[in-house]
């Protein structure tokens, strides 16, 4: 068996989870259908957040050197100002947008690729797996039409919005293709329910529309676009399906992606895992996102020291949550954005003057849109915060400090201790010398010891006297138990 991570997809989140496993330590393979790059620029917005993460890989500045900085984002009605949003306020070595076409992008996380050994295979394409217990077995097709069977110890689909890997594992949010003048989707609902043995269905002047239970607990969207004007891709989007459920169902239903994001072996990222309004411009940055977050879990469990169950399940429950909030979110503003109705229009132009001359709702809105305010608070990983104390808590982002390297940077994915030295930080920092930065970084607050993950996230956080709390976090999530000894 190949030792290397088969990786599918030479988009930004393929690149860019290829350099971040080969930064790693963890040799990957990837590979592209396309000929050559695709040179396309759809994505012209990489968030804050995102370049804080890419600075991890050392491309934030070839990037920024590339890019305009965007400070503020203005919101108009016709002439009349509502509001404006200053990314300048927020909290990071980054408080603004980078406006840079996504080929640019995609350019400079190439040579990053590149710089650390790696390459795209282009012309190649997987046309079928299995997902076996001990590795993955893949069929490749090459552009002169031979065929290739490679194994690998993980697959992981970025091939975007009509991800072959995702249909494969039967995982497609579609169900079945969307046949002609039909659209069929499995999906969850909030907001409705039906008992499992009743099928409701909607009678509208548009059309029909049927939500019925799976046995899953999910429903199945059924609905005729006869009379839809407009294209009729092959794998609708959860947006359309939203759009049709709202103009046609009762209200308040929302529609959000039943998808894992992992089977066993197989992972999904970026557009094959989720899509996006293009609207919000966010997919390219959340399937950033995603790579950060598989990288550091796939590289210890590949090394042998990650609690592969915990880590890799937490890559699901981690980037869909992140993911249906953000969908979700989008669907609201887009909605309110769109409103028709001239009365609604002048009420909600009031309101908006309103919560836009509120410095919080200003802020808080600025945080949501450079996606620094994106946490991982129900995380089945997070340790605890026993004591309660204030400051960033379990799942929350850590504001990179411009005078400390980032999180997660370097060649291997470790820890970090924000805490003044002591005999029990100390033995703490020996004890897990493989897995720890070397350097404590400067307290949060006095006596008290926050843990860091790998990708900027609070870990776990304890006073000082409760160390060992931060040892049970690492040895019960983050550590194989049989590798322990072995550190
Ligand atoms: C008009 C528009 C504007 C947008 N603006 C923004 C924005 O400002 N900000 C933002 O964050 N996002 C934006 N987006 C979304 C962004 O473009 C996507 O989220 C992003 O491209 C997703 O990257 P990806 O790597 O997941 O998928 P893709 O970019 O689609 O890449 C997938 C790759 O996989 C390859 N592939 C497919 N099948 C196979 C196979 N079987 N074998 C091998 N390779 C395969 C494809 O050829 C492709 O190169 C916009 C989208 C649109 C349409």
């Amino acid at each position: 068996m190949s030792q290397e991570v088969l990786v599918v997809g030479a988009g930004p989140v393929g690149l860019s989870m290829a350099a971040a496993l080969r930064r790693y330590g963890v040799p990957v393979r990837i590979i592209e259908k396309a000929a050559q790059p695709s040179g396309q620029s759809r994505a012209l917005f990489l968030w804050t957040r995102t370049l804080e993460l890419l600075d991890r890989d050392g491309v934030g500045g070839e990037l920024l050197a590339a890019g305009q900085k965007i400070e503020a984002v203005n919101v108009l009605a016709g002439a009349k100002r509502i509001g404006r949003i200053e990314l300048s306020d927020i909290d990071s070595t980054h408080p603004y947008a980078l406006m840079l076409p996504q080929a640019e992008t995609e350019r400079v996380l190439t040579a990053q690729l590149s710089r650390l050994g790696g390459k795209v295979e282009f012309g190649t394409e997987i046309t079928g797996f299995i997902n076996g217990p001990d590795y993955v077995t893949a069929t490749l097709r090459h552009a002169d039409g031979k065929e290739e069977t490679v194994q690998a110890p993980y697959l992981i689909g970025c091939d975007g919005g009509g991800s072959f890997v995702r249909r494969s594992l039967g995982l497609s949010s579609s169900g079945p293709a969307q046949q002609s003048d039909w659209l069929l989707a499995d999906v969850r609902v909030d907001g409705f329910s039906s008992p499992p043995t009743e099928l409701t269905s909607f009678w509208h002047e548009d059309g029909f529309l049927g939500i019925f239970p799976l046995p899953s607990g999910h429903y199945r969207v059924i609905a005729d676009l006869h009379d839809v004007q407009g294209e009729r891709p092959e794998q609708p989007t959860l947006a359309q399906v939203q759009a049709l459920v709202d103009a046609r169902g009762p209200g308040n239903i929302t529609v959000s992606d039943p998808v894992s994001y992992r089977a066993g072996r197989v992972f999904l990222a970026g557009d094959a895992a989720h899509l996006h309004n293009p609207v919000g411009a966010q997919g390219l940055n959340m399937g950033i996102h995603d790579a950060v977050n598989l990288s550091w879990k796939l590289a210890l469990v590949y090394r042998g020291v990650g609690n592969a169950e915990a880590l890799l399940d937490s890559y699901n429950a981690e980037r869909h949550a992140v993911a249906d909030m953000v969908v979700s979110n989008l669907s609201r503003a887009t909605a309110v954005a769109m409103l028709k109705n001239p009365t609604i229009q002048f009420a909600r132009n009031l309101l908006g003057n309103v919560f836009f001359g509120l410095e919080p709702a200003r802020k808080a809105m600025a945080e949501r849109v450079a996606e620094v305010s994106h946490s991982y608070r129900n995380s089945p990983i997070n340790g605890t915060n026993e004591r309660g104390l204030p400051g960033p808590a379990p799942g929350e982002r850590l504001p990179p400090r411009p005078d400390e390297p980032p999180l997660g940077a370097g060649d291997s994915p470790r820890f970090a201790l924000f805490a003044a030295s002591s005999p029990a930080v100390r033995e703490l920092q020996q004890e897990f010398a493989g897995l720890l930065e070397p350097t404590l970084r400067a307290a949060i607050r006095p006596c008290a010891v926050w843990l860091g993950r790998p990708d900027g996230y609070v870990a776990a956080v304890a006073l000082e006297e409760d160390v060992r709390q931060i040892e049970d976090y690492l040895t019960a999530y983050v550590l194989d138990s049989s590798a322990i000894a072995a550190m």
